[in-house]
Formats: C-alpha cells, structure tokens, sequence
C-alpha cells in the first residue's frame, strides 16, 4: 500500500499517523504550521506552566488515557483536585458557587439548589414542578430551549449560557440538546423530569478525577505522538490546496508538489476539509461548510504572590454575557492541577470566545492582556498587573454542534460510501474533546487496516460526547 496521506498535524492526525504505524501501514503527515500538535501546545513563564489551548481531557472518555498509556506516558498522568472542585458564575460582580452536585446543568442534588443564592425563588419553584413532567419525545432542539421549558431563563442565562461558552465555545441557542447534552435528552424522553432522571442515574461514587492531564502539559503527548511516529511517518512541511481525485485513488495537491495515495485523512477542521474538497466532491464540500466553527482566544496571565486579595478556593469562574464582560471563563489552574505554578508566582487561565474572540483575534498581545486583566480584577480583586502574559489565537477551531447535527455524520457516512478511500478525522462530526478525536483517528486507522468499518456508529458516538471539559 502507498503510504497514507494525512493532512494536518494536531492530535487527529498524530492519532491516525500512529494507529496506521501500529498496523505496520506508512503514511505521509502533511502539517502546514512549523509545529505540530494543532491546538494543543504548552508553553512556560515565570515558572508557570501554561496551556494554550487544552489542558486536559475529560476520563470516563478512555481513549486519550488508551494512546497515553502505550505511550509510556501513564506515570506523568495527574489527575484533576476534585476536593477542590467548585466553580463559580459571576453575578452584579459577585462570585456565586454553582449548587453542588451539579452535573453539566442537571441538579443531581436539588437541595443544594434550593439553598443557592445562583437562582430566585421563581427558578426553585420550577425546579420542583419540573419533578411532575410526563416522559415526552422531542424533536431536536437548542439547549436554550430545553433548558427554558424545563427550568426557565434563569437556568439558561446564569448556568447554560456561561458553562456552554466554556465547554463548547457556542450560545445555548444554536447548540443542539441532543449532540451536547444526550443524557438530559434521553431523561426527557424516559422520565420526563430531568431532576428525576438525574437521581435515578446518579452515578456511584466517583472512581477517580473528572479530569485528566499530564505533569508537563499536554505539549509532552504530542512530543510523544511525534517521536513514536517518526519510523513510519513521513512529515511534509506545507498547506495542502487541494484533494482530488486521481485514477481509482487520489491526489493531495501542495503548492510545490503533490502526493499519490489511495487513502487519504483529512483531519482538519470541516470548514478547511470542506475548502480542500470543494472542486472535486461538492457534495460533500457543501455538507461540510453547514458545519459552524466559532473562534477561541486564551490568554494565560501570570501574577506574582500573592496576586489577589480573593482565596483560589475552586476550579475557576464562569461569566454570563449578562455581566458585559468579554470573557466567557477564567481557571484558577493552581487549583485544578497540580504542578502548574511556582512559589513566586500564580497563573490564572482566560478563555474568550464567540463575539469576544472575534472582536480580540486580530488584536494585540497588549489589547488583549489589558481587556482580560480590566475585565478580571474586580472579581479577583488583583493587586497588580501581571507580571507575563501568553496569548493565543484559535481561528475557527471549535466546531458547534447546532440544531439537527446528529443527523450529519450519517449522511456524511452516506455520501464517503461513494468516495472509498477517503476519511475525516478532527473534531467536526461525533466529539469535540481530544478522547473524541483520538477515538475517530483511530476507527480510521482500523478500516484503512481492513479490520473496522472506520465510521463510529451512532451509539459510539453521541452517547460518549457530553463535554469536552
Ligand atoms: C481553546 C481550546 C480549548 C480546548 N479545551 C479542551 C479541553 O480542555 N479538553 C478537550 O478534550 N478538548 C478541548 N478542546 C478541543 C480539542 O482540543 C480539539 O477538538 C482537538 O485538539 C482538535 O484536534 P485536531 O487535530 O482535530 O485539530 P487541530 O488541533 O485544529 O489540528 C489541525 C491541524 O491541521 C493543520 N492544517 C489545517 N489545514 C491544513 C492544510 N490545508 N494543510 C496542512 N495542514 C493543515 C493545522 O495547522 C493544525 O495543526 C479545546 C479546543 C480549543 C480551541
């Protein structure tokens, strides 16, 4: 077989590169930056550890924990310090803890809602009406909407709206109910109540961390990835143009060349895959563009101690865009993960997207350090200025999973029927989280190898998304 060609360089693509190697099958891994890992990187300031884009992946998802172990990483894998774990939302310039034993938006602990000071009495008194509703079988719809109908605005605009942002980078008014949050869909359906559903599924004790990394940062998977692949992969420093067909096989096209296979991956984005394929299978290209992306700007900002008069006493804060302020979160890292800051110094991680990281994309370090600094440090109640600031930019990278996408993949599963040889890998179809893409890496590994249908079913695919973390 001629090698595979694989276009693109983060996690999808190192994944499919190193699943093919195990298979004793050679590939060509096309990457148009200087370095590999997409979105994944981790730098250093000040003695910080700083990640620019993840930092960690959620673990009842075993795929990321599968590749790190036959890696031989498994003895640098921390765990999240979820005795620790509380996460605020930002209210008038307070910091209000979400109610414990929530999880995602559902209320498996409804007490601690009614004991809240995140909701009104309004919203309590839904909460128990909630209890009474009859199992109902719904066609999609946006979280907002579900949300609405279950618990009313108040859910939506102070929970689903900024947990949302973080976690998926969308509005609850376009995210789809069933693609994000499947198991409040599938309550619905079975109970009616999500409350009820929630308690009657409320998970055994938990068996260890809800989040999972690696001591050095996420940058050492892919320095890992890079070194396992390199006896049977091939890398290309350049942009692929182009995928068209060549004969029964096909043609990536670069602007100095071009490579010859009969199997290529795309794992890119679906707005990229889509322009590469656009002039020889529109059909396709077209299915791919309906797929949104928005963009993620990150913007780690060191501190020297004691760098706020308020305790780090949780994961971090969520803030609704109801407080007019342009980020969407903040990770107190410190707190989450261990091995992250110094004695001089501490990090606080800031996460914007939608219109916030539209607007501050094409802006400057300094812009972008002043908004998330100004913005933070009442809640915070800072001291000083950061003492060193990293920004990243993430053009279209987060894909959103809007109203009616589940029904995506199976017709792109339709339409690849007729285009053998060809696989899209990346975080666009059936999981936004690094376990997903690792996971649909290696399916497409395995049906390149012959021994897989190389397309995650259904039942492999949303019931295991919920979350990218
Ligand atoms: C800010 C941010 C935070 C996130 N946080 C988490 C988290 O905490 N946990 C989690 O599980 N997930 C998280 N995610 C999601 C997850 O990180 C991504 O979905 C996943 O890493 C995507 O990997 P990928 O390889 O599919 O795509 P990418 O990382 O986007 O890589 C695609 C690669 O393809 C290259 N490329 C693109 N076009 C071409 C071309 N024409 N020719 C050649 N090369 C090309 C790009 O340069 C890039 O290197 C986060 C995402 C973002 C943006």
């Amino acid at each position: 077989m001629k090698p595979v060609a694989i276009i693109g360089g983060g996690i999808s693509g190192l994944a499919a590169a190193y699943y093919l190697g195990r298979e004793g099958i050679p590939s060509t891994l096309i990457e148009a930056e200087a370095r590999l890992g997409g979105v994944i990187r981790t730098d250093r300031a000040n003695g910080c550890l700083i990640e620019a884009g993840p930092d960690s992946w959620l673990a009842r998802k075993p795929w990321a924990l599968g590749l790190v172990r036959e890696l031989g990483l498994e003895n640098r894998v921390i765990g999240s310090n979820d005795d620790r774990r509380k996460t605020y939302v930002a209210r008038r310039g307070k910091l209000i803890p979400i109610p414990q034993g929530m999880q995602l938006l559902t209320p498996a602990k409804p007490t601690a809602v009614l004991a809240s000071r995140l909701f009104g009495i309004g919203t309590k008194l839904r909460m128990g009406l909630e209890w009474l509703r009859r199992p109902a079988e719904h066609p999609d719809r946006s979280v907002a909407e579900f949300v609405r109908d279950h618990f009313g605005d108040e859910w939506n605009e102070r929970l689903a709206q900024p947990l949302l942002a973080a976690v998926y980078g969308g509005p609850p008014e376009r995210l789809s109910v069933n693609c994000v949050l499947p198991a409040l869909a599938e309550y619905e359906r079975r109970y009616g109540s999500v409350v009820r559903g929630a308690l009657k599924n409320r998970p055994a004790k938990a068996e260890g961390p809800l989040f999972l990394t690696l001591k050095d940062g996420l940058g050492t998977l892919v320095d890992a990835l890079q070194k396992a692949v390199a006896p049977s992969s091939r890398l290309v420093r350049g942009r692929v143009l182009q995928i068209e067909r060549a004969g029964g096989g096909w043609r990536v096209r670069l602007a100095d060349g071009a490579v010859e296979t009969e199997h290529v991956v795309a794992a890119v984005p679906a707005h990229e895959a889509a322009g590469l394929l656009r002039r020889s299978c529109g059909e396709i290209a077209q299915v791919l563009d309906g797929i949104p992306y928005n963009s993620a700007v990150t913007a780690g900002l060191v501190y020297r101690r004691p760098g706020f008069d308020r305790p780090l006493d949780g994961f971090g804060m969520l803030i609704p865009r109801s407080e007019k302020l342009s980020p969407a979160a903040c990770t107190w890292v410190e707190t989450k993960f261990d091995h992250r800051t110094s004695d001089e110094a501490t990090l606080l991680r800031v996460f914007f997207t939608g219109d916030a990281a539209d607007e501050l994309i094409d802006a400057g370090d300094d812009a972008v350090q002043e908004t998330a600094h100004a913005d933070l440090s009442s809640l915070m109640r800072c001291r000083a200025r950061p003492a060193a600031c990293r920004i990243n930019r993430w053009p279209q990278s987060m894909a959103l999973y809007t109203v009616g996408h589940a029904s995506r993949p199976a017709r792109i599963g339709e339409l690849l029927q007729r285009l053998p040889g060809l696989h899209l890998g990346g975080n666009g179809y059936d999981g936004v989280g690094i376990p997903d893409c690792i996971r649909r890496s290696q399916a497409i590994a395995a049906a390149i190898a012959g021994h897989g249908v190389g397309r995650p079913s259904r039942d492999d695919s949303f019931s295991k998304i919920e979350g990218c973390g």
